[in-house]
Protein backbone atom coordinates (compact mmCIF):
# COMPACT_ATOMS: atom_id res chain seq x y z
CA UNK A 1 0.00 0.00 0.00
CA UNK A 2 1.17 3.69 -0.77
CA UNK A 3 2.68 5.67 2.36
CA UNK A 4 0.01 8.21 3.80
CA UNK A 5 2.70 10.45 4.19
CA UNK A 6 6.14 10.99 1.69
CA UNK A 7 8.35 13.24 2.81
CA UNK A 8 11.04 14.19 0.50
CA UNK A 9 14.34 16.63 0.49
CA UNK A 10 12.75 18.57 2.94
CA UNK A 11 14.50 21.66 3.78
CA UNK A 12 14.41 24.52 5.97
CA UNK A 13 16.83 27.43 6.88
CA UNK A 14 16.06 30.42 9.54
CA UNK A 15 17.60 33.75 8.66
CA UNK A 16 19.40 34.80 11.74
CA UNK A 17 18.39 38.22 12.60
CA UNK A 18 20.45 40.95 12.13
CA UNK A 19 23.32 38.18 11.54
CA UNK A 20 25.58 38.51 8.88
CA UNK A 21 27.98 35.90 7.44
CA UNK A 22 30.43 37.88 5.18
CA UNK A 23 28.24 39.19 2.53
CA UNK A 24 25.50 36.85 2.89
CA UNK A 25 23.15 36.28 5.50
CA UNK A 26 23.58 33.72 7.99
CA UNK A 27 20.83 31.36 8.18
CA UNK A 28 20.18 28.11 10.38
CA UNK A 29 20.32 24.88 8.83
CA UNK A 30 17.05 23.26 10.75
CA UNK A 31 15.85 21.01 8.53
CA UNK A 32 18.15 20.09 5.63
CA UNK A 33 17.31 16.99 3.52
CA UNK A 34 15.12 14.59 5.46
CA UNK A 35 13.37 12.24 3.74
CA UNK A 36 10.83 9.79 5.09
CA UNK A 37 7.50 7.85 4.88
CA UNK A 38 4.81 6.98 7.03
CA UNK A 39 2.63 3.96 6.24
CA UNK A 40 -1.00 4.24 7.18
CA UNK A 41 -2.02 3.31 10.89
CA UNK A 42 1.83 3.43 11.91
CA UNK A 43 3.52 5.56 14.87
CA UNK A 44 6.79 6.85 14.04
CA UNK A 45 8.50 8.45 16.40
CA UNK A 46 10.90 10.74 15.92
CA UNK A 47 13.57 11.48 18.65
CA UNK A 48 16.82 13.32 18.68
CA UNK A 49 18.39 16.65 21.13
CA UNK A 50 16.79 19.60 21.09
CA UNK A 51 17.58 21.75 18.06
CA UNK A 52 17.84 18.68 16.07
CA UNK A 53 15.17 19.73 13.82
CA UNK A 54 12.64 17.99 15.16
CA UNK A 55 9.98 20.52 16.04
CA UNK A 56 10.73 22.59 12.58
CA UNK A 57 10.15 19.18 10.79
CA UNK A 58 7.07 18.99 12.53
CA UNK A 59 5.56 22.43 11.53
CA UNK A 60 6.81 21.92 8.25
CA UNK A 61 4.33 18.90 7.71
CA UNK A 62 0.98 20.74 8.80
CA UNK A 63 2.28 23.75 6.84
CA UNK A 64 2.88 25.96 10.25
CA UNK A 65 6.20 26.67 8.44
CA UNK A 66 7.23 26.71 5.13
CA UNK A 67 9.69 25.09 3.58
CA UNK A 68 12.49 26.43 1.05
CA UNK A 69 12.83 23.11 -0.95
CA UNK A 70 11.69 19.45 -0.93
CA UNK A 71 7.92 17.40 -1.41
CA UNK A 72 5.37 16.71 1.32
CA UNK A 73 2.82 14.33 -0.44
CA UNK A 74 -0.45 13.72 1.43
CA UNK A 75 -2.16 10.63 0.52
CA UNK A 76 -0.63 10.73 -2.82
CA UNK A 77 -0.90 14.19 -3.65
CA UNK A 78 1.89 16.95 -3.33
CA UNK A 79 1.36 19.88 -1.40
CA UNK A 80 1.29 23.46 -3.45
CA UNK A 81 0.41 21.00 -6.76
CA UNK A 82 -2.87 19.35 -6.48
CA UNK A 83 -2.82 19.47 -2.52
CA UNK A 84 -4.07 22.84 -1.35
CA UNK A 85 -2.94 23.94 2.18
CA UNK A 86 -6.26 24.54 3.30
CA UNK A 87 -6.39 20.46 2.48
CA UNK A 88 -3.37 19.17 4.12
CA UNK A 89 -4.37 21.32 7.48
CA UNK A 90 -7.65 19.50 6.94
CA UNK A 91 -5.89 15.73 6.99
CA UNK A 92 -3.20 16.55 9.80
CA UNK A 93 -3.60 17.84 13.37
CA UNK A 94 -1.25 19.12 15.65
CA UNK A 95 -0.76 18.69 19.34
CA UNK A 96 2.23 20.88 21.07
CA UNK A 97 3.77 20.24 24.60
CA UNK A 98 2.72 23.24 26.26
CA UNK A 99 -1.29 22.39 26.51
CA UNK A 100 -1.94 25.94 28.17
CA UNK A 101 -0.70 28.15 25.47
CA UNK A 102 -2.61 26.54 22.74
CA UNK A 103 -5.44 26.91 24.41
CA UNK A 104 -7.94 30.12 24.19
CA UNK A 105 -7.90 31.18 28.32
CA UNK A 106 -11.51 32.99 27.06
CA UNK A 107 -13.16 30.40 25.01
CA UNK A 108 -15.34 27.16 27.60
CA UNK A 109 -13.63 24.02 26.91
CA UNK A 110 -16.53 23.23 24.71
CA UNK A 111 -16.15 26.34 22.24
CA UNK A 112 -12.67 25.24 22.54
CA UNK A 113 -13.06 21.74 21.10
CA UNK A 114 -15.93 23.05 18.38
CA UNK A 115 -13.74 25.80 17.26
CA UNK A 116 -12.37 24.54 14.25
CA UNK A 117 -15.55 22.25 13.23
CA UNK A 118 -17.46 25.57 13.49
CA UNK A 119 -15.06 26.88 11.00
CA UNK A 120 -15.60 24.07 8.76
CA UNK A 121 -19.50 24.58 8.88
CA UNK A 122 -19.99 21.62 10.18
CA UNK A 123 -23.47 20.63 11.67
CA UNK A 124 -23.68 19.57 14.76
CA UNK A 125 -20.42 21.19 16.39
CA UNK A 126 -21.13 20.99 19.83
CA UNK A 127 -22.77 17.48 19.72
CA UNK A 128 -19.30 16.66 17.62
CA UNK A 129 -17.11 18.35 20.25
CA UNK A 130 -19.09 16.78 23.34
CA UNK A 131 -18.96 13.08 21.73
CA UNK A 132 -14.96 13.81 21.20
CA UNK A 133 -14.67 15.29 25.29
CA UNK A 134 -16.46 11.71 26.17
CA UNK A 135 -14.01 9.76 23.98
CA UNK A 136 -10.68 11.57 25.66
CA UNK A 137 -11.88 10.85 29.13
CA UNK A 138 -13.56 14.51 29.71
CA UNK A 139 -17.51 14.36 31.02
CA UNK A 140 -19.06 16.94 28.74
CA UNK A 141 -21.23 17.29 31.75
CA UNK A 142 -18.95 18.42 33.90
CA UNK A 143 -16.12 20.26 31.88
CA UNK A 144 -18.01 21.83 28.74
CA UNK A 145 -18.57 25.14 30.29
CA UNK A 146 -14.89 24.80 32.43
CA UNK A 147 -12.10 27.56 31.17
CA UNK A 148 -8.62 26.04 30.15
CA UNK A 149 -7.16 27.82 33.88
CA UNK A 150 -9.53 25.61 35.21
CA UNK A 151 -7.68 22.06 34.50
CA UNK A 152 -5.18 20.19 35.54
CA UNK A 153 -2.46 19.88 32.65
CA UNK A 154 -3.24 16.57 31.92
CA UNK A 155 -6.79 17.39 31.37
CA UNK A 156 -5.92 20.04 29.02
CA UNK A 157 -3.94 17.94 27.41
CA UNK A 158 -7.25 15.59 26.68
CA UNK A 159 -8.94 18.28 25.48
CA UNK A 160 -5.84 19.37 22.63
CA UNK A 161 -6.40 16.20 21.73
CA UNK A 162 -10.53 16.00 21.27
CA UNK A 163 -10.13 18.86 19.70
CA UNK A 164 -7.74 17.67 16.82
CA UNK A 165 -9.72 13.89 16.73
CA UNK A 166 -13.03 16.38 15.89
CA UNK A 167 -11.39 17.76 12.79
CA UNK A 168 -11.23 13.68 11.59
CA UNK A 169 -7.48 14.08 10.97
CA UNK A 170 -5.78 11.05 9.12
CA UNK A 171 -2.24 12.22 10.85
CA UNK A 172 -1.70 13.38 14.00
CA UNK A 173 1.52 15.03 14.79
CA UNK A 174 2.40 14.89 18.48
CA UNK A 175 5.20 17.37 19.61
CA UNK A 176 6.12 16.56 23.21
CA UNK A 177 2.73 15.82 23.62
CA UNK A 178 3.55 14.00 27.10
CA UNK A 179 6.24 15.69 28.31
CA UNK A 180 4.94 18.54 30.60
CA UNK A 181 2.72 15.72 31.98
CA UNK A 182 4.02 13.57 35.57
CA UNK A 183 4.74 9.70 34.73
CA UNK A 184 1.29 8.89 36.05
CA UNK A 185 -0.41 10.95 33.35
CA UNK A 186 1.78 10.57 30.97
CA UNK A 187 1.02 6.65 31.08
CA UNK A 188 -2.34 7.39 30.84
CA UNK A 189 -2.07 10.01 27.99
CA UNK A 190 0.11 7.41 25.93
CA UNK A 191 -3.06 4.59 26.56
CA UNK A 192 -5.12 7.18 25.24
CA UNK A 193 -3.63 8.01 22.71
CA UNK A 194 -2.93 3.89 21.26
CA UNK A 195 -6.68 3.64 21.61
CA UNK A 196 -7.31 6.34 19.94
CA UNK A 197 -5.27 5.55 16.99
CA UNK A 198 -7.06 1.97 16.77
CA UNK A 199 -10.35 3.01 17.01
CA UNK A 200 -10.05 5.80 14.55
CA UNK A 201 -7.91 4.52 12.16
CA UNK A 202 -5.19 7.25 13.16
CA UNK A 203 -1.58 7.66 11.85
CA UNK A 204 0.82 9.24 14.30
CA UNK A 205 4.29 11.35 14.11
CA UNK A 206 4.99 11.08 17.50
CA UNK A 207 8.10 13.31 18.63
CA UNK A 208 10.30 13.15 21.81
CA UNK A 209 13.50 13.50 23.65
CA UNK A 210 12.34 10.45 25.84
CA UNK A 211 13.24 7.46 24.14
CA UNK A 212 11.07 5.04 26.81
CA UNK A 213 8.25 7.21 25.90
CA UNK A 214 8.74 6.90 22.40
CA UNK A 215 9.91 3.13 22.32
CA UNK A 216 6.48 2.21 24.34
CA UNK A 217 4.17 4.36 21.27
CA UNK A 218 5.75 3.86 17.77
CA UNK A 219 6.21 1.26 15.39
CA UNK A 220 9.39 2.40 13.75
CA UNK A 221 12.31 5.16 15.56
CA UNK A 222 13.85 8.06 13.04
CA UNK A 223 16.98 9.87 14.80
CA UNK A 224 17.96 13.13 13.68
CA UNK A 225 20.89 14.85 14.58
CA UNK A 226 21.94 18.28 13.42
CA UNK A 227 18.47 18.60 10.74
CA UNK A 228 19.19 15.59 9.14
CA UNK A 229 18.30 11.89 9.87
CA UNK A 230 20.98 9.30 10.59
CA UNK A 231 18.93 6.44 11.73
CA UNK A 232 15.61 5.04 10.70
CA UNK A 233 14.32 1.60 11.94
CA UNK A 234 11.75 -0.63 13.74
CA UNK A 235 11.80 -0.62 17.36
CA UNK A 236 12.68 -3.87 18.00
CA UNK A 237 15.11 -3.65 15.68
CA UNK A 238 17.20 -0.26 16.84
CA UNK A 239 16.15 -1.24 20.51
CA UNK A 240 18.48 -4.68 19.94
CA UNK A 241 21.16 -2.82 18.21
CA UNK A 242 21.45 1.41 17.24
CA UNK A 243 23.91 1.61 14.17
CA UNK A 244 24.46 5.17 13.88
CA UNK A 245 27.45 6.00 16.53
CA UNK A 246 25.19 9.36 17.21
CA UNK A 247 22.32 6.67 18.10
CA UNK A 248 24.46 4.28 20.02
CA UNK A 249 25.73 7.56 22.61
CA UNK A 250 21.83 8.46 22.81
CA UNK A 251 20.90 4.64 23.48
CA UNK A 252 24.11 4.67 26.43
CA UNK A 253 22.72 7.86 28.06
CA UNK A 254 20.01 6.32 28.96
CA UNK A 255 20.02 5.08 32.86
CA UNK A 256 17.12 2.35 32.78
CA UNK A 257 18.57 0.77 28.97
CA UNK A 258 18.82 -3.05 29.65
CA UNK A 259 22.44 -3.57 29.91
CA UNK A 260 22.47 -6.55 27.08
CA UNK A 261 20.94 -4.05 24.38
CA UNK A 262 22.93 -0.67 25.48
CA UNK A 263 26.12 -0.48 23.14
CA UNK A 264 28.89 0.49 25.79
CA UNK A 265 29.20 4.12 23.75
CA UNK A 266 31.02 6.58 25.63
CA UNK A 267 27.86 9.91 26.65
CA UNK A 268 28.67 12.78 23.55
CA UNK A 269 31.47 14.64 24.21
CA UNK A 270 30.82 19.04 23.76
CA UNK A 271 27.69 20.44 22.81
CA UNK A 272 26.04 19.97 19.07
CA UNK A 273 27.82 22.60 15.92
CA UNK A 274 26.52 25.44 15.39
CA UNK A 275 23.72 24.67 12.26
CA UNK A 276 24.51 28.02 11.03
CA UNK A 277 28.23 26.69 9.93
CA UNK A 278 27.18 22.79 10.44
CA UNK A 279 30.60 20.08 9.84
CA UNK A 280 31.26 19.31 6.33
CA UNK A 281 30.92 16.05 5.46
CA UNK A 282 29.11 13.43 8.17
CA UNK A 283 27.65 16.49 10.65
CA UNK A 284 28.66 14.24 13.51
CA UNK A 285 32.08 13.53 12.31
CA UNK A 286 33.07 16.65 15.00
CA UNK A 287 32.20 14.11 18.05
CA UNK A 288 32.14 10.49 16.60
CA UNK A 289 35.08 8.52 17.75
CA UNK A 290 35.01 5.99 14.28
CA UNK A 291 35.32 9.47 12.20
CA UNK A 292 38.06 8.93 9.20
CA UNK A 293 39.18 11.48 6.22
CA UNK A 294 36.11 10.52 4.32
CA UNK A 295 33.45 11.68 6.91
CA UNK A 296 34.86 14.85 6.42
CA UNK A 297 34.69 14.81 2.83
CA UNK A 298 31.50 13.11 1.92
CA UNK A 299 28.13 12.88 2.98
CA UNK A 300 26.85 9.55 3.69
CA UNK A 301 23.66 8.07 2.31
CA UNK A 302 20.69 6.35 3.98
CA UNK A 303 20.75 2.30 3.57
CA UNK A 304 19.32 -0.79 4.63
CA UNK A 305 21.74 -2.95 6.90
CA UNK A 306 22.42 -5.96 5.32
CA UNK A 307 20.38 -7.84 8.80
CA UNK A 308 17.69 -5.55 8.04
CA UNK A 309 17.23 -3.48 5.31
CA UNK A 310 13.73 -2.05 6.56
CA UNK A 311 16.58 -1.17 9.24
CA UNK A 312 18.40 2.01 7.76
CA UNK A 313 21.59 4.04 8.72
CA UNK A 314 23.58 7.04 6.88
CA UNK A 315 27.21 6.17 7.60
CA UNK A 316 30.43 5.49 6.18
CA UNK A 317 31.21 2.81 8.62
CA UNK A 318 28.35 0.63 6.38
CA UNK A 319 29.12 -0.97 3.46
CA UNK A 320 26.08 0.99 0.97
CA UNK A 321 26.75 -1.95 -1.51
CA UNK A 322 26.47 -4.87 1.06
CA UNK A 323 24.83 -2.98 4.02
CA UNK A 324 27.55 -4.56 6.34
CA UNK A 325 29.97 -2.80 8.72
CA UNK A 326 33.45 -2.06 7.22
CA UNK A 327 36.06 -4.19 8.25
CA UNK A 328 37.78 -3.22 11.56
CA UNK A 329 35.61 -0.44 13.08
CA UNK A 330 34.67 -1.78 15.83
CA UNK A 331 30.45 -1.72 14.79
CA UNK A 332 29.14 -5.26 15.36
CA UNK A 333 27.32 -7.22 12.66
FE1 LIG B 1 31.00 8.76 12.41
FE2 LIG B 1 31.84 8.82 9.89
FE3 LIG B 1 29.65 7.45 10.53
FE4 LIG B 1 29.64 10.09 10.55
S1 LIG B 1 29.92 8.79 8.76
S2 LIG B 1 28.79 8.77 12.10
S3 LIG B 1 31.69 10.54 11.30
S4 LIG B 1 31.73 7.03 11.19
MG1 LIG C 1 11.16 20.74 20.15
Amino acid sequence: AQPLLIVKDLQKHFPVRGGLFGRTQAKVQAVDGVSFEVKKGETLGIVGESGCGKSTTAKLLIGLTEKDRGEIIFDGLSLGQRLPLKDLRKGVQMVFQDSYATLNPRLTILDSVAFGTKVQGLKDPNGLARKMMDRVGLNPNRFAHRYPHELSGGQRQRVNIARALAMSPRLVVLDEAVSALDKSVEAQVLNLLNDLRAEFGLTYIFISHDLNVVRYISDRILVMYLGEVVEVAPVDSIWKSQAHPYTRSLFSAMPSMDPDNRTQEPPLAGDPPNPINPPSGCRFHTRCRFASDVCKSDAPRLDGLAQNAAHMVVCHLYDAASGHPRAGQGIPA
